[in-house]
C-alpha cells in the first residue's frame, strides 16, 4: 500500500492529462475551459480521497483512469437542467413542473418561429412594419368578445400592467376578501404597491357590500379592481359583490373596473362534464372594462397574461412603457396563436388541447393496478384553478416493507425520466390523470433500485 504522500505525488497535473493524445477527442466535443475546469474538480476530488485515508486502487491516477473518469464527469456536467418528468402527482397544471402542455400545433409553431424568420412585425401585405400581437388580438376578440387585447409576459404582468395604466396615483378599490397570494409569491397588495396605485380596502375577510365599494369612491379613485379568488374559496357565512353589480356602481360614479380573473375559460368547462370556471366571455359581457387572465392554466396554452377589454384601455396598455418590458417573445407569441386558432377553428378541441383532454379523460381501469377510491385519488386541478374542485382519478399505491413512502419517492424521483408522485397518507401514491399515457408511468429505474 502507498503512503499518502506518494499517492499526492502521483496526481498528474491538468497540463498533462490536457496534452495527453487520449484527452484529444475530449477537446472535440466540448470547450476547453468546460474540459480544464472540470479536470480541476476531479484532481481535486482524488486529493481529498487520498487525504481521507480510505486509499484508492493503485490505477486510479494513471492518465488514461482520469481521462476516462473525467470524461463520464464532463457527460453528467453537460446534461441539461431542465429535463422532462413525469407528472404522477395528481395535480395537472402544477406550477413546479411547467403547468399546461402546449398542443402539436403550438410546439410545431414555437420550432417553427425558433428556427426561422418571421413576419412578427412585419406586415407582408404592406410591405411595412406590422403589429406584434395582431394576429393573436383578432383571435382574443373573436373569443372572448372584447373590443381589443393584448398579451404580456404572465398574468401578474398583466395585473400590474393594467393597475398601472388605468390607475397610477389614484386608489383601486378592492375587497377584503379578494386580496389574494397565490403561490410564487403573487400577492394583490405588493402587486399594486409596485404599480403605483393605492390600494383602499373595503369590506371584510368574508363580507363585503354593494354600499362598501359605493362609499369608498370619491375624486380620487381610479379603478374597481375584483379578483377571482382562484386557489381558495370564503364559505360560510359569506358575501361578495358580483361583477354586474360592480359594473353598475362603477358605471354610475364613471369609474372604470378590471378583473383578474386568474385562469379563465374560453370555453365552458360544464360541457366537459367538470365544474364550471368562469368564462372571459361571460366577464366582458357583464360589462368589465378589463378582464386578465393566464394563458398556460385553463386554457392550456403558453406562459402569458392575456388581457381583454376596453379599446381605449388597451390602447392605453400598450402605449405605457412598462408594456415593452412585459412583451412575449415570438416563441410565445406562436404558442399562443396556434392554441387560440384551435378553439375558433378545431372540430374536436378536447383531442388538441393536452390540459382539456386532460380534465375530460375518463379515469382508466388498468389491469394490475389497484384501483384507489374516488374519493382517495381525486385529484386537484391546480395553480389556482377550481380550488374546492377535485375529480376523480386512479392512483397506483406503492408501498414496500422496507421502504418509508419518502425513500420510495426518491427512488422514483431517481428515475430516468424522473417520476413525480405525491404522498398522501404515509404512502407513495402514482395518479395516472395528471401523468397522460399510462405507458409513460413505467420508468427506466436505476438497476440498483428497483424495489418493487
Ligand atoms: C394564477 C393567478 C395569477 C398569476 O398568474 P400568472 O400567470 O401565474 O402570473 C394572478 N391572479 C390570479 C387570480 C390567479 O389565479
Amino acid at each position: 500500500m502507498k503512503t499518502e504522500t506518494n499517492l499526492l505525488r502521483e496526481l498528474p497535473s491538468v497540463d498533462r492529462v490536457m496534452t495527453h493524445p487520449a484527452a484529444a477527442p475530449l477537446l472535440e466535443r466540448f470547450s476547453r475551459p468546460f474540459v480544464t475546469e472540470t479536470l480541476r474538480d476531479l484532481i481535486d476530488e482524488l486529493r481529498q480521497v487520498i487525504r481521507s485515508g480510505h486509499g484508492l486502487p493503485p490505477d486510479r491516477l494513471q492518465d488514461e483512469s482520469i481521462i476516462t473518469d473525467l470524461e463520464k464527469k464532463l457527460v453528467r456536467a453537460a446534461r441539461p437542467g431542465l429535463v422532462r418528468v413525469v407528472n404522477a402527482s395528481g395535480t395537472i397544471l402544477h406550477t413546479n413542473l411547467g403547468r399546461a402542455l402546449l398542443s402539436e400545433a403550438a410546439a410545431e409553431a414555437v420550432g417553427l418561429v425558433a428556427r426561422h424568420p418571421v413576419n412578427l412585425e412585419f406586415d407582408l401585405h404592406r410591405g411595412k412594419r406590422g403589429q406584434r400581437e395582431a394576429g393573436v388580438e383578432s383571435l382574443l376578440r373573436e373569443l372572448t368578445g372584447a373590443e381589443a387585447a393584448a398579451v404580456v409576459n404572465n398574468n401578474a404582468a398583466a395585473v400590474l400592467l393594467g393597475l398601472n395604466s388605468m390607475a397610477e396615483g389614484k386608489q383601486v378599490v378592492v375587497s377584503r376578501g379578494e386580496l389574494i397570494e397565490i403561490g410564487g409569491s403573487f400577492r394583490i397588495p405588493e402587486v399594486m404597491a409596485k404599480s403605483g396605485a393605492l390600494l383602499r380596502e373595503v369590506g371584510t375577510t368574508n363580507r363585503t357590500h354593494p354600499r362598501d365599494y359605493a362609499d369608498a369612491i370619491d375624486e380620487n379613485t381610479g379603478l374597481l379592481l375584483k379578483v377571482h379568488t382562484s386557489n381558495y374559496r370564503v364559505v360560510g357565512f359569506s358575501a361578495e359583490v358580483e361583477l354586474k353589480e360592480l359594473v353598475a356602481i362603477g358605471r354610475e360614479r364613471g369609474v372604470p373596473v378590471m378583473e383578474d380573473l386568474g385562469s379563465g375559460a374560453l370555453v365552458d368547462l360544464a360541457t366537459l362534464g367538470l365544474p364550471r370556471e368562469p368564462l372571459v366571455a361571460e366577464r366582458v359581457a357583464m360589462g368589465a372594462d378589463v378582464v386578465t387572465f393566464s394563458g398556460d392554466k385553463i386554457l392550456g396554452g403558453p406562459q402569458a397574461g392575456l388581457v381583454a377589454g376596453g379599446k381605449c384601455w388597451i390602447e392605453r396598455m400598450n402605449q405605457n412603457p412598462l408594456k415593452r418590458a412585459l412583451r412575449c417573445d415570438k416563441l410565445t407569441l406562436a404558442a399562443l396563436e396556434a392554441t387560440l386558432r384551435s378553439y375558433v377553428q378545431s372540430p374536436d378541441l378536447l383531442r388538441e388541447i393536452p390540459t382539456l383532454r386532460a380534465f375530460s379523460r375518463p379515469p382508466r381501469r388498468d389491469r394490475g393496478v389497484r384501483q384507489e377510491s374516488a374519493a382517495a385519488a381525486a385529484r386537484t386541478i391546480g395553480s389556482g384553478a377550481l380550488p374546492t374542485e377535485e375529480i376523480p382519478s386512479k392512483g397506483i399505491a406503492v408501498h414496500t416493507g422496507k421502504m418509508s413512502a419518502d425513500e420510495v419517492a426518491q427512488v422514483f424521483r431517481r428515475a430516468d425520466p424522473p417520476v413525480i408522485g405525491r404522498i398522501k397518507s404515509d404512502r407513495f401514491m402514482l395518479d395516472l390523470r395528471s401523468a397522460g399515457d399510462p405507458g409513460s408511468l413505467v420508468p427506466n429505474l436505476p438497476d440498483r433500485q428497483r424495489p418493487l
